[in-house]
């Protein structure tokens, strides 16, 4: 279903955009300077994306990298329903690329409670990476993160955001903005 302008979508509405569609193009062409001046080619850099909710920022960042790349996804799924991350998390997939001495890049849609990486940056370290850094396009700065985020998009307010690869129960993610629901 295709939502109206101001995202309408079948009997739900979008409450607000938080960020528009030509801010957050700007911010990823700034990333994607930062990160293509960061690496060389020899890292052998490898951006790994985390679905769903990746999707169009990987797709809209690693066109801006200019330094050879390979570009993989891991799947993972938080156990737990609703809005609130349950801290567990389970991957459904995963690369089969050896990761030895190479430089990886986890690309994250939104950091809450930093359950997802604190799990995956060591898994990535322990399987040989030479260097793993995170870049995530939204973090809500939460006091208890514990993993560091060295390219961040955007500070994200604490409510329910959705569009540009985010998701509520797979509506929204198409949307070219971000959102919030509440
Ligand atoms: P964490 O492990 O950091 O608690 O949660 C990370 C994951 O929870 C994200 O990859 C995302 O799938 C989901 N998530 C956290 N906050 C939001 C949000 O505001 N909107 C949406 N759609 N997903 C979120
Ligand atoms: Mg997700």
């Amino acid at each position: 279903m295709t939502p109206e302008p101001d995202g309408r979508l079948g009997d739900r509405v979008v409450e607000r955009v938080v960020f528009p569609e030509a801010e957050i193009d700007r911010r990823v062409g700034e990333l994607a300077r930062e990160i293509s001046a960061a690496y060389r080619p020899s890292d052998r850099l490898l951006v790994l994306g985390l679905l769903k909710g990746s999707f169009l920022f990987m797709a809209d960042l690693v066109r801006r990298i200019t330094l050879p790349l390979h570009v993989d996804f891991l799947v993972a799924s938080s156990y737990g329903a609703g809005t609130v991350s349950s801290g567990e998390v389970r991957l459904l997939y995963e690369p089969r690329v050896d990761l030895g001495g190479r430089a990886v890049l986890l690309v994250e849609d939104i950091v809450d409670s930093g359950a997802t990486l604190e799990r995956l940056v060591p898994m990535l370290r322990e399987r040989g990476a030479a260097r793993v850094d995170v870049c995530a396009l939204l973090h809500k700065r939460l006091p208890s993160v514990g993993v560091a985020v060295r390219w961040v998009g955007f500070d994200a307010p604490n409510s329910f955001l959705v569009g540009y690869g985010l998701d509520h129960a797979e509506d929204f993610r198409h949307l070219p903005y971000i959102a919030s629901l509440e």
